[in-house]
């Protein structure tokens, strides 16, 4: 199959059958995955603050300083999360939450290299979004390539994709003008790869984003992927959509239908060849996540909690054996996968 055009993939979306774009997104999947296979992780996100001055008008999540609810988690609560994810079964943490004008980069790195001595490779984590990645390196007044050294000294391996929403300079200027612009966002992940850490691509649909802008976000994720390996980097490992959830925030809406799910991770599967892994959201969509399976994605999570989209609707079901029932049913064996630790730090 020939590499999509932007035009190309307009065209699909518009036109193309359910059957058809299924069609495609599984003869995509055939050159990485195995048919009828899927990997998932079981995982923990979490949310060590909900404090931020972002102020991006799709979250239910944050409070202002000073407001009243806001809180900074203990180590003592962070590790016991952990252990709890262990007892569950999962490996996986995920660290997430405001920008919190209180907690500097060093606040972070103490955390994260106190999870690394006290659990070593029992756990693996996600130690920030590439957001909060370019808000901590900002208040720093480090560049981006100094912070993720930083983060690497502190035993970091990961920092994921997160924030990245719908990667348009006018999507940002419309929901998110406090964050950061697209450039900073791709200069910043770049980086992080330079630092021989691991990232991940993600995005969010189901705003009021127009066609042509999830497809600017295809594009960039692709070019940059593109420059990644060209020079030689692992690139983004991975490529993780999800769902707007509306409830409680300014902004509002309604959710999209898992139907429109399954056809953004059909095309997103079918444009972004030089990408390995497509994950479907368990954490937005439940259920309806599996059937995107059928639609190119190779790879979940089973999370446990996130504050963030529960706090605007997302609900998680604790039985995770009758979560894997619904992708056998489906025709497919499922396997744990381990977080993977990058190459040139194994080297
Ligand atoms: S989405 Fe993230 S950056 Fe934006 S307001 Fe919520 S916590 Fe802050």
């Amino acid at each position: 199959m020939s590499r999509v055009s932007v035009d190309e993939a307009r065209e699909l979306w518009l036109h193309a059958s359910d059957e058809e774009l299924k069609e495609l997104a599984q003869a995509a999947r055939a050159r990485f995955h195995e048919p009828n296979h899927a990997t998932y992780m079981v995982m923990r996100i979490v949310n060590y603050t909900n404090v931020c001055v972002a102020q991006c008008d799709y979250c239910a999540f944050y409070v202002l300083p000073n407001q009243e609810g806001g809180y900074v988690l203990s180590r003592e609560d962070v590790f016991a999360k952990i252990d709890d994810l262990l007892e569950l079964g999962g490996d996986l943490v995920a660290f997430n939450g405001g920008f919190n004008p209180r907690l500097p980069l060093e606040f972070y790195c103490d955390l994260f290299a106190a999870v690394r001595e006290r659990y070593g490779d029992r756990v693996e984590f996600y130690a920030l979004t590439i957001a909060e990645f370019v808000y901590l390196a900002d208040r720093a007044g480090l560049t981006h390539a100094e912070a993720a050294a930083r983060l690497r000294e502190a035993g970091v391996h990961w920092v994921t994709g997160g924030g990245s929403e719908i990667l348009t300079e006018d999507f940002r200027r419309r929901h998110a003008k406090f964050k950061y612009t697209v450039r900073e966002y791709l200069e910043a992940q770049r980086a992080i790869v330079e630092a021989d850490l691991r990232t991940t691509a993600t995005m969010v649909i189901g705003f009021d984003e127009t066609l042509d802008e999830r497809l600017e976000h295809l594009q960039r994720t692709r070019d940059l992927q593109d420059d990644l390996l060209r020079d030689g980097h692992d690139g983004l490992f991975s490529f993780l959509c999800w769902t707007y959830k509306p409830y409680g925030t300014a902004f509002g809406g309604r959710e999209i239908p898992p139907q429109e799910y399954w056809r953004w991770i059909a095309l997103s599967r079918i444009f972004l060849d030089n990408v390995r892994h497509v994950r479907t959201s368990v954490l937005t969509q439940n259920e309806d996540a599996f059937r995107a399976l059928d639609y190119g994605a190779d790879d979940f999570d089973l999370p446990l909690e996130d504050e963030v989209t529960q706090k605007a609707g997302a609900t998680i079901e604790l039985d995770l054996e009758a979560l894997l029932a619904v992708p056998r049913e489906l025709g497919y064996t499922v396997e744990y996968r381990r977080a993977e630790r990058p190459a040139a730090q194994l080297a």
